[in-house]
Protein backbone atom coordinates (compact mmCIF):
# COMPACT_ATOMS: atom_id res chain seq x y z
CA UNK A 1 0.00 0.00 0.00
CA UNK A 2 1.26 3.13 -0.87
CA UNK A 3 0.33 6.97 -0.74
CA UNK A 4 -0.89 8.14 -3.85
CA UNK A 5 -2.24 11.65 -3.16
CA UNK A 6 -2.56 14.24 -0.35
CA UNK A 7 -5.35 17.05 -0.02
CA UNK A 8 -6.33 19.97 1.76
CA UNK A 9 -9.56 21.81 2.76
CA UNK A 10 -9.45 24.70 4.55
CA UNK A 11 -12.62 26.09 5.70
CA UNK A 12 -14.57 28.89 7.24
CA UNK A 13 -18.12 28.04 8.28
CA UNK A 14 -19.89 30.68 9.65
CA UNK A 15 -20.74 31.37 13.21
CA UNK A 16 -18.00 31.57 16.29
CA UNK A 17 -17.34 29.20 18.55
CA UNK A 18 -16.71 31.74 21.65
CA UNK A 19 -15.08 29.32 24.29
CA UNK A 20 -14.34 32.28 26.72
CA UNK A 21 -15.97 33.53 30.18
CA UNK A 22 -17.62 36.06 31.01
CA UNK A 23 -16.95 39.81 31.20
CA UNK A 24 -14.68 39.40 28.33
CA UNK A 25 -16.59 43.30 26.67
CA UNK A 26 -16.80 41.10 23.44
CA UNK A 27 -14.46 42.93 20.57
CA UNK A 28 -11.23 44.86 21.38
CA UNK A 29 -10.60 45.39 17.67
CA UNK A 30 -10.58 43.73 14.39
CA UNK A 31 -7.54 42.67 12.58
CA UNK A 32 -8.47 41.00 9.21
CA UNK A 33 -10.13 38.16 9.76
CA UNK A 34 -9.51 37.62 13.51
CA UNK A 35 -10.80 39.70 17.11
CA UNK A 36 -9.18 40.41 20.12
CA UNK A 37 -11.35 39.82 23.69
CA UNK A 38 -10.57 43.13 26.06
CA UNK A 39 -9.28 40.69 28.92
CA UNK A 40 -7.86 38.38 26.52
CA UNK A 41 -4.51 38.68 24.54
CA UNK A 42 -5.02 35.74 21.88
CA UNK A 43 -6.58 36.55 19.10
CA UNK A 44 -10.18 34.44 18.25
CA UNK A 45 -11.83 33.84 14.85
CA UNK A 46 -14.60 35.38 13.36
CA UNK A 47 -16.07 31.94 12.11
CA UNK A 48 -15.27 28.16 12.68
CA UNK A 49 -12.05 28.25 10.95
CA UNK A 50 -10.19 25.17 10.61
CA UNK A 51 -8.23 22.62 7.57
CA UNK A 52 -8.81 19.18 7.21
CA UNK A 53 -6.59 17.06 5.17
CA UNK A 54 -7.79 13.99 3.20
CA UNK A 55 -4.68 11.31 2.59
CA UNK A 56 -5.42 8.72 -0.02
CA UNK A 57 -3.93 5.57 -0.59
CA UNK A 58 -3.18 3.65 -4.44
CA UNK A 59 -5.95 0.95 -3.36
CA UNK A 60 -8.32 3.66 -2.18
CA UNK A 61 -8.52 4.05 1.40
CA UNK A 62 -8.93 7.59 2.47
CA UNK A 63 -7.67 8.98 5.80
CA UNK A 64 -8.37 12.28 7.30
CA UNK A 65 -6.15 14.48 9.72
CA UNK A 66 -7.20 17.78 11.16
CA UNK A 67 -5.05 20.24 13.57
CA UNK A 68 -6.30 22.92 15.47
CA UNK A 69 -5.43 25.48 13.32
CA UNK A 70 -7.83 28.31 14.35
CA UNK A 71 -6.17 30.95 12.48
CA UNK A 72 -5.11 30.57 8.79
CA UNK A 73 -5.75 27.06 7.78
CA UNK A 74 -5.08 27.65 4.23
CA UNK A 75 -1.18 28.80 5.22
CA UNK A 76 -1.30 25.31 7.13
CA UNK A 77 -2.77 23.33 4.16
CA UNK A 78 -0.22 25.24 1.77
CA UNK A 79 2.44 24.20 4.19
CA UNK A 80 0.81 20.58 4.17
CA UNK A 81 0.96 20.54 0.05
CA UNK A 82 4.10 21.85 -0.25
CA UNK A 83 6.45 20.61 2.36
CA UNK A 84 4.84 17.78 3.93
CA UNK A 85 3.16 16.24 0.53
CA UNK A 86 6.21 15.33 -1.62
CA UNK A 87 7.70 13.76 1.05
CA UNK A 88 4.79 11.41 1.73
CA UNK A 89 3.83 10.63 -2.27
CA UNK A 90 4.61 6.78 -2.74
CA UNK A 91 5.48 6.13 1.13
CA UNK A 92 3.91 3.11 3.09
CA UNK A 93 1.46 4.74 5.48
CA UNK A 94 1.90 2.18 8.31
CA UNK A 95 5.61 3.94 7.77
CA UNK A 96 3.37 6.51 10.16
CA UNK A 97 5.18 6.91 13.01
CA UNK A 98 8.94 7.00 11.03
CA UNK A 99 7.35 9.66 8.09
CA UNK A 100 6.12 11.98 11.07
CA UNK A 101 9.30 12.37 12.18
CA UNK A 102 11.25 12.22 9.19
CA UNK A 103 8.86 15.41 7.79
CA UNK A 104 9.47 16.53 11.30
CA UNK A 105 13.01 16.69 10.85
CA UNK A 106 13.08 18.44 7.70
CA UNK A 107 12.71 21.57 8.83
CA UNK A 108 13.59 21.19 12.46
CA UNK A 109 17.02 22.70 11.70
CA UNK A 110 16.14 25.56 10.54
CA UNK A 111 13.94 26.77 13.82
CA UNK A 112 10.31 25.21 12.80
CA UNK A 113 10.14 22.87 16.04
CA UNK A 114 7.02 24.76 16.78
CA UNK A 115 4.05 26.17 15.14
CA UNK A 116 2.17 25.74 11.94
CA UNK A 117 5.09 23.77 10.02
CA UNK A 118 4.35 21.20 13.49
CA UNK A 119 0.47 21.55 13.02
CA UNK A 120 0.84 20.80 9.29
CA UNK A 121 3.05 17.86 10.60
CA UNK A 122 0.51 16.62 12.99
CA UNK A 123 -2.37 16.77 10.59
CA UNK A 124 -0.81 13.99 8.21
CA UNK A 125 0.17 12.52 11.21
CA UNK A 126 -3.34 12.00 12.20
CA UNK A 127 -4.68 10.71 8.73
CA UNK A 128 -2.20 8.19 7.81
CA UNK A 129 -3.27 6.81 11.68
CA UNK A 130 -6.90 6.94 10.08
CA UNK A 131 -5.69 5.22 7.21
CA UNK A 132 -3.77 2.10 8.96
CA UNK A 133 -7.29 1.67 11.26
CA UNK A 134 -9.77 1.45 8.17
CA UNK A 135 -6.63 -0.72 6.64
CA UNK A 136 -7.16 -3.37 9.50
CA UNK A 137 -10.49 -2.79 10.39
CA UNK A 138 -9.43 -1.41 13.73
CA UNK A 139 -10.44 1.52 16.22
CA UNK A 140 -6.99 4.03 16.25
CA UNK A 141 -6.51 3.59 19.81
CA UNK A 142 -6.47 -0.64 19.85
CA UNK A 143 -3.20 0.38 17.47
CA UNK A 144 -2.18 2.13 20.25
CA UNK A 145 -2.15 -0.95 22.48
CA UNK A 146 -5.62 -0.87 23.56
CA UNK A 147 -7.63 1.05 25.81
CA UNK A 148 -7.48 1.62 30.00
CA UNK A 149 -11.24 3.13 30.09
CA UNK A 150 -14.85 1.83 29.73
CA UNK A 151 -15.26 5.75 28.69
CA UNK A 152 -13.94 9.25 28.68
CA UNK A 153 -15.10 11.63 31.52
CA UNK A 154 -15.23 14.94 30.00
CA UNK A 155 -14.96 18.68 31.66
CA UNK A 156 -17.95 21.16 30.44
CA UNK A 157 -15.05 24.21 29.25
CA UNK A 158 -15.46 27.80 29.47
CA UNK A 159 -19.36 28.50 30.14
CA UNK A 160 -19.22 31.79 28.36
CA UNK A 161 -21.74 33.99 29.91
CA UNK A 162 -22.11 37.62 31.18
CA UNK A 163 -22.10 37.20 34.68
CA UNK A 164 -21.55 34.80 37.14
CA UNK A 165 -24.93 34.15 37.97
CA UNK A 166 -25.79 33.23 34.57
CA UNK A 167 -23.04 31.20 34.63
CA UNK A 168 -24.26 29.25 37.81
CA UNK A 169 -27.64 29.18 35.73
CA UNK A 170 -25.78 27.68 32.79
CA UNK A 171 -24.10 25.14 35.29
CA UNK A 172 -27.19 23.99 36.52
CA UNK A 173 -28.42 23.29 33.28
CA UNK A 174 -25.21 21.30 32.85
CA UNK A 175 -25.73 19.27 36.06
CA UNK A 176 -29.27 18.13 35.05
CA UNK A 177 -27.80 16.74 32.30
CA UNK A 178 -24.68 14.28 33.92
CA UNK A 179 -22.12 16.94 33.37
CA UNK A 180 -20.73 17.45 36.86
CA UNK A 181 -17.17 18.83 35.83
CA UNK A 182 -16.57 22.35 34.82
CA UNK A 183 -13.92 24.72 33.79
CA UNK A 184 -14.64 28.20 33.94
CA UNK A 185 -12.54 30.31 31.22
CA UNK A 186 -10.74 33.27 34.37
CA UNK A 187 -8.43 35.36 33.91
CA UNK A 188 -10.14 38.50 34.86
CA UNK A 189 -7.53 39.86 37.38
CA UNK A 190 -6.90 37.96 40.71
CA UNK A 191 -9.71 39.69 42.45
CA UNK A 192 -12.67 38.73 40.34
CA UNK A 193 -11.33 35.65 39.37
CA UNK A 194 -11.48 34.91 43.20
CA UNK A 195 -15.24 36.61 43.56
CA UNK A 196 -16.20 34.08 40.68
CA UNK A 197 -14.91 31.17 42.37
CA UNK A 198 -15.89 31.70 45.65
CA UNK A 199 -20.03 32.25 44.50
CA UNK A 200 -19.75 29.39 42.04
CA UNK A 201 -18.44 26.65 44.78
CA UNK A 202 -20.98 28.11 47.23
CA UNK A 203 -23.92 27.92 44.87
CA UNK A 204 -22.57 24.08 44.25
CA UNK A 205 -20.96 22.94 47.27
CA UNK A 206 -19.57 19.64 46.37
CA UNK A 207 -21.70 18.63 43.86
CA UNK A 208 -19.41 19.64 41.06
CA UNK A 209 -15.70 19.42 40.15
CA UNK A 210 -14.56 22.48 39.13
CA UNK A 211 -10.97 23.67 37.56
CA UNK A 212 -9.90 26.63 36.26
CA UNK A 213 -8.59 28.62 33.03
CA UNK A 214 -6.49 31.57 33.80
CA UNK A 215 -5.53 32.22 30.14
CA UNK A 216 -1.96 33.30 30.73
CA UNK A 217 -2.97 36.06 32.63
CA UNK A 218 -0.73 36.69 35.63
CA UNK A 219 2.64 37.57 36.79
CA UNK A 220 3.85 34.24 39.32
CA UNK A 221 2.94 35.94 42.53
CA UNK A 222 -0.55 36.74 41.15
CA UNK A 223 -0.68 33.11 40.39
CA UNK A 224 0.51 31.99 43.49
CA UNK A 225 -2.10 34.55 45.36
CA UNK A 226 -5.09 33.37 43.15
CA UNK A 227 -4.24 29.69 43.54
CA UNK A 228 -3.86 29.84 47.80
CA UNK A 229 -7.25 31.46 47.44
CA UNK A 230 -8.52 28.44 45.01
CA UNK A 231 -7.12 25.89 47.40
CA UNK A 232 -10.35 27.42 50.15
CA UNK A 233 -12.94 26.12 47.09
CA UNK A 234 -11.56 22.96 46.34
CA UNK A 235 -10.34 23.88 42.29
CA UNK A 236 -9.51 20.76 41.11
CA UNK A 237 -6.47 22.33 38.94
CA UNK A 238 -5.93 25.75 37.44
CA UNK A 239 -4.48 25.90 33.82
CA UNK A 240 -2.16 28.04 31.92
CA UNK A 241 -1.74 30.87 35.04
CA UNK A 242 1.80 31.57 33.71
CA UNK A 243 3.04 32.95 30.02
CA UNK A 244 3.65 29.54 27.79
CA UNK A 245 7.53 30.23 27.24
CA UNK A 246 8.65 31.35 30.78
CA UNK A 247 9.38 27.55 32.44
CA UNK A 248 11.15 29.59 35.45
CA UNK A 249 8.20 31.19 35.97
CA UNK A 250 6.26 28.34 35.50
CA UNK A 251 8.60 26.33 37.96
CA UNK A 252 8.06 28.44 40.80
CA UNK A 253 4.09 27.79 40.88
CA UNK A 254 3.53 23.84 41.85
CA UNK A 255 5.48 23.77 44.88
CA UNK A 256 4.27 27.44 45.92
CA UNK A 257 0.66 25.95 46.22
CA UNK A 258 -1.53 22.77 46.94
CA UNK A 259 -3.49 22.57 44.09
CA UNK A 260 -2.86 20.70 40.68
CA UNK A 261 -1.40 23.43 38.08
CA UNK A 262 -1.75 22.42 34.50
CA UNK A 263 -0.81 23.49 31.38
CA UNK A 264 0.71 21.89 27.75
CA UNK A 265 -2.17 22.96 25.32
CA UNK A 266 0.81 25.28 23.39
CA UNK A 267 3.44 23.04 22.95
CA UNK A 268 3.96 20.46 19.86
CA UNK A 269 6.37 18.14 21.27
CA UNK A 270 7.56 16.11 23.54
CA UNK A 271 10.71 18.12 23.74
CA UNK A 272 8.04 20.87 25.26
CA UNK A 273 7.31 19.10 27.63
CA UNK A 274 10.55 17.38 28.79
CA UNK A 275 11.64 20.83 29.93
CA UNK A 276 8.48 21.42 31.90
CA UNK A 277 9.05 17.85 33.17
CA UNK A 278 12.56 18.30 34.16
CA UNK A 279 11.97 21.59 35.81
CA UNK A 280 8.82 20.41 37.55
CA UNK A 281 6.75 22.85 36.21
CA UNK A 282 3.25 21.22 36.20
CA UNK A 283 1.23 18.90 38.06
CA UNK A 284 -1.44 17.60 35.55
CA UNK A 285 -0.35 17.78 31.51
CA UNK A 286 -2.79 18.82 28.91
CA UNK A 287 -1.46 17.42 25.51
CA UNK A 288 -3.26 19.05 22.16
CA UNK A 289 -3.74 16.23 19.77
CA UNK A 290 -4.60 18.97 17.11
CA UNK A 291 -0.77 20.50 17.70
CA UNK A 292 1.03 17.36 18.75
CA UNK A 293 -0.73 14.61 16.43
CA UNK A 294 -1.52 11.23 17.25
CA UNK A 295 1.99 9.78 17.14
CA UNK A 296 3.54 12.67 19.46
CA UNK A 297 0.89 12.82 21.51
CA UNK A 298 0.97 9.47 22.66
CA UNK A 299 4.78 9.88 23.39
CA UNK A 300 3.83 12.85 25.52
CA UNK A 301 1.46 10.81 27.55
CA UNK A 302 4.08 7.94 28.28
CA UNK A 303 6.46 10.54 29.19
CA UNK A 304 4.39 12.47 31.61
CA UNK A 305 3.58 8.58 32.93
CA UNK A 306 6.97 7.60 33.64
CA UNK A 307 7.30 10.77 35.52
CA UNK A 308 3.88 9.85 37.55
CA UNK A 309 1.64 12.70 35.85
CA UNK A 310 -1.51 12.69 34.90
CA UNK A 311 -2.99 13.72 31.63
CA UNK A 312 -6.15 15.82 30.63
CA UNK A 313 -6.38 16.46 26.90
CA UNK A 314 -6.77 19.91 25.62
CA UNK A 315 -9.30 20.47 23.12
CA UNK A 316 -9.52 23.76 21.27
CA UNK A 317 -10.66 25.40 18.23
CA UNK A 318 -11.53 22.31 16.30
CA UNK A 319 -14.10 20.18 14.49
CA UNK A 320 -14.66 16.22 14.45
CA UNK A 321 -11.70 14.94 13.21
CA UNK A 322 -9.48 16.90 15.92
CA UNK A 323 -11.76 15.49 18.41
CA UNK A 324 -12.15 11.69 17.41
CA UNK A 325 -7.72 12.15 17.22
CA UNK A 326 -8.10 12.62 20.65
CA UNK A 327 -10.28 10.54 21.88
CA UNK A 328 -7.94 7.80 20.32
CA UNK A 329 -5.21 8.71 22.58
CA UNK A 330 -7.29 9.78 25.16
CA UNK A 331 -8.28 6.00 25.50
CA UNK A 332 -4.91 4.68 25.03
CA UNK A 333 -4.00 6.68 28.32
CA UNK A 334 -3.00 4.91 31.37
CA UNK A 335 -2.69 8.23 33.04
CA UNK A 336 -5.97 9.86 31.77
CA UNK A 337 -7.67 12.10 34.32
CA UNK A 338 -10.49 13.74 32.27
CA UNK A 339 -10.41 15.19 28.42
CA UNK A 340 -11.63 18.63 27.67
CA UNK A 341 -15.51 19.25 25.96
CA UNK A 342 -16.13 22.75 24.22
CA UNK A 343 -19.98 22.78 23.99
CA UNK A 344 -20.42 25.50 21.40
CA UNK A 345 -17.91 24.17 18.85
CA UNK A 346 -18.89 20.50 19.07
CA UNK A 347 -22.71 22.07 17.94
CA UNK A 348 -21.00 23.74 14.90
CA UNK A 349 -19.02 20.73 14.14
CA UNK A 350 -21.47 17.93 14.57
CA UNK A 351 -23.44 19.49 11.66
CA UNK A 352 -20.77 18.53 9.22
CA UNK A 353 -19.66 14.79 10.29
CA UNK A 354 -20.76 12.10 11.23
CA UNK A 355 -21.70 10.00 13.45
CA UNK A 356 -21.92 11.67 16.42
CA UNK A 357 -18.74 11.91 18.94
CA UNK A 358 -21.20 13.80 21.60
CA UNK A 359 -20.33 12.88 25.33
CA UNK A 360 -23.59 12.23 26.91
CA UNK A 361 -23.58 12.64 31.04
CA UNK A 362 -20.45 13.71 31.24
CA UNK A 363 -18.15 11.22 29.52
CA UNK A 364 -17.61 10.51 25.49
CA UNK A 365 -17.87 7.46 24.31
CA UNK A 366 -14.55 5.59 22.90
CA UNK A 367 -15.00 5.36 18.87
CA UNK A 368 -15.35 1.70 17.82
CA UNK A 369 -14.96 1.51 14.06
CA UNK A 370 -12.00 1.36 12.19
CA UNK A 371 -9.86 5.02 12.06
CA UNK A 372 -11.07 8.04 13.51
CA UNK A 373 -14.49 6.17 13.95
CA UNK A 374 -15.58 10.07 12.11
CA UNK A 375 -16.20 11.27 8.20
CA UNK A 376 -16.92 14.76 7.00
CA UNK A 377 -19.95 15.48 4.91
CA UNK A 378 -17.97 17.19 1.91
CA UNK A 379 -21.16 17.93 -0.10
CA UNK A 380 -22.31 20.06 3.28
CA UNK A 381 -18.71 21.47 3.85
CA UNK A 382 -18.48 22.89 -0.08
CA UNK A 383 -20.03 26.16 0.77
CA UNK A 384 -16.95 26.52 2.95
CA UNK A 385 -14.20 25.40 1.88
CA UNK A 386 -11.28 28.13 1.38
CA UNK A 387 -9.82 27.89 -1.92
MG1 LIG B 1 -6.83 26.74 27.91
Amino acid sequence: MKIAKVETFPVRIPGQAYMGGHGTDKNAGQMGNYVTHTHYRSSYNLFTESLLVRITTDDGIEGWGEPQSALVAHIVGQLVSELVAPALIGQDPFDRVYLRDRIYNFTRDRGHDAGFMVDAVSACDIALWDIVGKATNKPIYKLLGGTYHKDLPCYVSGVPAETTEEQIEKIRGWVSKGFTRIKLALGFGVQQDAETIRKVREAFGDTIELFVDAHWAYTTDEAVALARHFEKYNVGFMECAINAEDIYSQAALPSAVDIPIALGEEYRTRYHFKERILQRAFDLAQPDIGRLGITEGHRVVNLCDAFGLAVAPHIGAGLAVYTAATLHVAAASPNLRVVEYQPTQMAISEQYFTPSIQPVAGAYAIPQTPGLGVEPNLEKLAPYIVQ
